[in-house]
C-alpha cells in the first residue's frame, strides 16, 4: 500500500491489550469463585457461567445467592454495622482512601477484566469506568472525614442490599458502596449475573485493604438473589440501578416495610440540537453518547431532536462518520464499539429494531462487522414520528431515532414528550438559548455541549420513571444517612362524640365549610359533608371530598404551575405576608385548637406562635436554598439547581392541626411546588380557617388546594394519579406501605412516617423538609474554545 493510499483510506490498524494477567488472576483462582462475606470468600452449593461476549469463551463459575447465602451475608453486615458507624469518619475515611488506592494500583488488571466480562472497549474500561470508579473512592473519602461538619445530627441508615447492573459493573459498585459505607452502613451487594467479575476482584481489594469483616458483602447470583435481598426482613435501605421493571417490581415489594429506597432506572434521554451547533462537535458527542458502551447506557442520548433546517445536512454527516466507526475486538484499543453484554441482549436488541424499524427509516452503515461474537452495527432510524413504540421504548442498544422540531418550544415539549426523565444533551452555541431550556427538561442531568460528563462530586439520578434519589455529590449522600431522631408507634387521636344533639349543637348558622380549589371555595362533588366534633361538641360540616375533587384540585395545581418559575424573593415575600395575616388572626386560631383539640390555651397559643415563626423560616429559606456550583474536574462548571417537584400531595398529620398543615405546606410552596392537601382528618376545620387567610394573602390561585373529608378516600386516588409528582403522608392512619404500593405504577416519590410519631414543634422544620420538597438537576457547562 501507497502513503497516499494509506491516507486517502485512513485505516487505523489494531492496538490489542493483553488479557495475559486477567487469564492468570482468573486461573489464580481456579475459574471459580464463591461469595464475599463477613472478609471471607464463602463456596456456595450452585453456580453458573460467565462467558466473554465477544468470543463466548468460557471465563469463570460464579456462585448462585441462596437464601442461606443472603442470610449469612445480612448477618454480617448486621454484626458489623454498629462499630463501624462508630469507629467515626476519619476511620472510615482511611479504609476508603485504602480501597482507591488500590485500585489505582490494579487499574489494569480491573479495566482488562471489565472489558472481557462485559464487552466494552478496553478504552472505555481503562479510561472511563475504572478512572471514574477511583475517583469515587476518593471523594466519599472525604466525604466521610467531613461528615460530622456536612451532616450533623445524621447517622447511618443501617444495612443497605445493593443491586446493580451489567453496564459498568465496577462503576456502578463504587457509586453504590463508597457512599454507603462513607456514612457507616454496611453493605450486602450483588453484582449483575453477566458481570460479576469485578466486584469479586474488588472483594479481594477489600481483604487487601483490611475492611473489617462484614462491612462489605458481596453475594453473586440472578434476579432470585436480587429479591431475597430486596425481601430480607433486616435491611434498611435499598438501592437498585437497573431496567424500570424490576424497580418497579422493587418499589412494590418494599412498599409498607420502611424500608428506604433509592432506584435509578432507564431512559430514553433527548439529545437536541439547534441549527446554530457547532455540528461536527455535536456528531462527535453522538459518538460518545449513543455509541459508547455499544449504547447500552441508561442516559444514553438515544433521542436525537435535531433543528429541522439543518437536519438533512446534519443527517448526511452523520451517516459518513457512522460508516467510520469500528466494531471489534473489545481489546482493540483502536475500535470504537465493542460486544453486546449477552446474546440474550443482542436478541432482545434485534427484535425491537426489527419488529418496529417500519416506523421510519433505517440505516446501518455498510461497515466491516466480525463475524462471531455478540456484536450489533451502529442504527440510525429517523423521520421517526413522536409518538412511534422505538421513539419511546428503551432499546439499551447501539440504535439512534430521530425527528425533527421547528421552534425551542417545540423541542422541550418532544424532549419531555416521555415516560422517563433522566438526561439531556443540548447542542447550541447560544448559551442563552441552552440555559433556558436546561431547566425546562424534565430530568436529572443536563449536558450542555457535551455528553456523559460523570463525576462523583455532582449527583446523578433522574425523575418519573427513571426512578428517584440521586448518587454521587451531596444529595447523594443524603440517601444514605437520616436525622437521628427518637420515634414512637403514632396513635390515633382521641375521638369525640359522634352526633349532634340539642346540647352540643353549636347554633342554627349554616357552619358548612367548603373545599378550596383554584383560589375559590367550591362545593364538594359527592354533595355531601360531614359534621366534626371537638371536645366539647358539634363544630362545624366539613365538605366531603371525592376523587372528581382530587382530579380538579390537580387540575388547578398544575395550572398554578408557573410559581415554580416565580423568583426566591416573590415567594418569600408571599410567605411573610401569608404569616403577618395568620398573626392577625391568630385568636381566632387559638380558639379553633381549643375548640377541636382540647388543648389548653397555652399549648394552642404556642401552636399558632410556631406556626407563624414556621412561614417566616420558609420564608427566609426561599432565596437561600438555591443549589450550588460543583468542582468536577472538567473546563466548565456544573450547576446543581435545586428544583420544585411539581404537583405534590400531601396528607397532613391528624395531630397538631394548624402546625402539621404549615410545615408540610411551606417548605413545599417555599420551593415552588404546588400543592392538593388533606389536612387533618380529625381538625380539618383549622385548615378551612387556613384558606380564609390564603384568600388575603396574595398567594395565586391553585398553588395550595385543600380538600377535606376522609384520609381513605384520598390515599389511593393520590397516591395512583400520574399527574402529581411525590406525595407526603404524615397522616394519622397506617397508610404508608399504601401509598408506596399505589405508587408503584407511577413510581412518584414518596416521604411516608411509617406510622411514626413527630414532634411538630421540635423537629418540624429544616433542610429535610427542604431536600423532600426538591429534585436536584446537574447542569454540566463545559466553556473555553
Ligand atoms: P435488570 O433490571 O433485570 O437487572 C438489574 C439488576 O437487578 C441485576 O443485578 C439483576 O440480576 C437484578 N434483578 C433482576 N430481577 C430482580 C428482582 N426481581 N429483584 C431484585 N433484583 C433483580 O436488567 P437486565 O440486566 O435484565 O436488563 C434488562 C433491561 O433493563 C435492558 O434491556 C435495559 O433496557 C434495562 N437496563 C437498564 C439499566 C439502567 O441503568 N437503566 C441497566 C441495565 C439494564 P441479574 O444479574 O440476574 O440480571
Amino acid at each position: 500500500m501507497t502513503i497516499s493510499e494509506i491516507f486517502n483510506k485512513m485505516e487505523w490498524g489494531t492496538a490489542p491489550e493483553n488479557d495475559k494477567n486477567a487469564k492468570a488472576w482468573l486461573k489464580e483462582n481456579k475459574n471459580k469463585f464463591g461469595h464475599f462475606i463477613n472478609g471471607n470468600f464463602v463456596d456456595a452449593k450452585n453456580h453458573f457461567k460467565t462467558k466473554n461476549p465477544a468470543n463466548n469463551q468460557f471465563l469463570a463459575n460464579i456462585a448462585v445467592g441462596s437464601k442461606a447465602d443472603v442470610n449469612l451475608a445480612v448477618k454480617s453486615a448486621s454484626n458489623a454495622q454498629k462499630k463501624w458507624a462508630k469507629t467515626g469518619g476519619h476511620a472510615r475515611s482511611r479504609y476508603l482512601y485504602a480501597i482507591a488506592r488500590l485500585i489505582q494500583k490494579h487499574s489494569r488488571l480491573f479495566a482488562v477484566l471489565e472489558t472481557i466480562d462485559n464487552g466494552k472497549p478496553i478504552r472505555e474500561s481503562r479510561d472511563i469506568d475504572i478512572p471514574l470508579a477511583i475517583r469515587h473512592f476518593y471523594y466519599h473519602a472525604g466525604a466521610a472525614q467531613l461528615m460530622e461538619d456536612n451532616l450533623p445530627n445524621h447517622e447511618a441508615v443501617g444495612i443497605c442490599g445493593q443491586i446493580i447492573p451489567w453496564n459498568f459493573p465496577l462503576l456502578m459498585l463504587s457509586w453504590k458502596i463508597a457512599p454507603a459505607i462513607a456514612m457507616g452502613n454496611t453493605v450486602i451487594l450483588k453484582p449483575a449475573e453477566y458481570t460479576s467479575l469485578t466486584a469479586l476482584l474488588f472483594a479481594q481489594i477489600c481483604i487487601e485493604a483490611g475492611i473489617p469483616k462484614g462491612v462489605i458483602n458481596i453475594v453473586t447470583g440472578d434476579g432470585t438473589t436480587g429479591s431475597l435481598i430486596v425481601n430480607h426482613k433486616s435491611i434498611n435501605k435499598i438501592a437498585f440501578t437497573g431496567s424500570t421493571e424490576v424497580g418497579r417490581k422493587i418499589r412494590f415489594e418494599t412498599s409498607g416495610t420502611g424500608k428506604s429506597l433509592t432506584l435509578e432506572l432507564g431512559g430514553k434521554s433527548p439529545y437536541l440540537v439547534f441549527d446554530d451547533a457547532d455540528i461536527d462537535s455535536a456528531i462527535e458527542g453522538l459518538v460518545d453518547s449513543i455509541w459508547f458502551n455499544q449504547g447500552q447506557v441508561c442516559c444514553a442520548g438515544s433521542r436525537l431532536l435535531v433543528h429541522e433546517t439543518i437536519a438533512n445536512q446534519f443527517y448526511k454527516k452523520l451517516k459518513l462518520r457512522m460508516k467510520r466507526l469500528r466494531v471489534g475486538d473489545p481489546l482493540d484499543k483502536s475500535i470504537d464499539m465493542g460486544a453486546i453484554v449477552d446474546p440474550k441482549q443482542l436478541s432482545l436488541i434485534s427484535k425491537l429494531v426489527n419488529k418496529n424499524a417500519h416506523e421510519g427509516n433505517l440505516y446501518q452503515p455498510n461497515i466491516e462487522m466480525p463475524n462471531k461474537g455478540c456484536y450489533y452495527p451502529p442504527t440510525l432510524i429517523t423521520e421517526m414520528e413522536p409518538s412511534a413504540s422505538l421513539m419511546q421504548e428503551e432499546i439499551f442498544g447501539p440504535v439512534l431515532v430521530s425527528t425533527t422540531f421547528r421552534t425551542p418550544k417545540e423541542a422541550i415539549a418532544l424532549a419531555n414528550n416521555s415516560r422517563y426523565g433522566l438526561a439531556a444533551s443540548i447542542w447550541t452555541e447560544n448559551i442563552n438559548l441552552a440555559l433556558d431550556i436546561a431547566p425546562k427538561i424534565e430530568c436529572g442531568v443536563v449536558w450542555i455541549n457535551s455528553v456523559n460528563q460523570f463525576d462523583a462530586a455532582a449527583g446523578f439520578g433522574g425523575r418519573r420513571e427513571s426512578g428517584f434519589g440521586r448518587e454521587g455529590g451531596a444529595e447523594g449522600l443524603l440517601t444514605y444517612v437520616k436525622p437521628k431522631t427518637k420515634t414512637a408507634e403514632l396513635k390515633k387521636q382521641k375521638k369525640y362524640k359522634k352526633s349532634i344533639t340539642k346540647s352540643n349543637s353549636l347554633g342554627s348558622l349554616d357552619k358548612t365549610l367548603k373545599l378550596y380549589i383554584g383560589g375559590k371555595q367550591v362545593r364538594p362533588d359527592s354533595g355531601y359533608s360531614k359534621a366534626i366534633f371537638g371536645p366539647k361538641g358539634f363544630i362545624t360540616h366539613i365538605g366531603e371530598g371525592n376523587r372528581k375533587d382530587i382530579r380538579n384540585a390537580v387540575e388547578a395545581a398544575h395550572k398554578a404551575g408557573s410559581w415554580g418559575k416565580t423568583s426566591g424573593h416573590l415567594k418569600a415575600q408571599i410567605l411573610y405576608y401569608l404569616a403577618e395575616n395568620l398573626d392577625k388572626r391568630s385568636l381566632e386560631f387559638i380558639d379553633s385548637i381549643i375548640l377541636s383539640t382540647g388543648a389548653k390555651k397555652e399549648i394552642a397559643r404556642k401552636e399558632v406562635e410556631t406556626s407563624i415563626s414556621r412561614l417566616f423560616y420558609y420564608a427566609a429559606w426561599a432565596d437561600k436554598f438555591d443549589g450550588a456550583v460543583h468542582d468536577v474536574p472538567i473546563r466548565g462548571v456544573t450547576l446543581a439547581m435545586n428544583e420544585p417537584l411539581g404537583v405534590v400531595g400531601v396528607i397532613c398529620p391528624e395531630e397538631n392541626p394548624l402546625l402539621g398543615l404549615i410545615s408540610l405546606a411551606a417548605p413545599l410552596i417555599a420551593m415552588g411546588n404546588t400543592c392538593v392537601l388533606i389536612p387533618s382528618v380529625s381538625s380539618p376545620n383549622i385548615a378551612a380557617n387556613f384558606y380564609q387567610v390564603l384568600e388575603t394573602s396574595d398567594v395565586p390561585a391553585g398553588v395550595l388546594n385543600i380538600i377535606t373529608g376522609e384520609e381513605e378516600a384520598f390515599v389511593k386516588t393520590l397516591s395512583e394519579h400520574h399527574d402529581i409528582a411525590a406525595i407526603w403522608y404524615f397522616g394519622a392512619g397506617n397508610n404508608s406501605g399504601e401509598i408506596e404500593r399505589f405508587s408503584t405504577a407511577s413510581l412518584k416519590r414518596t416521604w411516608v412516617n411509617n406510622n411514626k410519631t413527630r414532634n411538630w414543634h421540635s423537629n418540624g422544620q429544616g433542610k429535610e423538609f427542604l431536600n423532600n420538597a426538591t429534585d436536584v438537576k446537574n447542569i454540566w457547562i463545559p466553556y473555553g474554545e
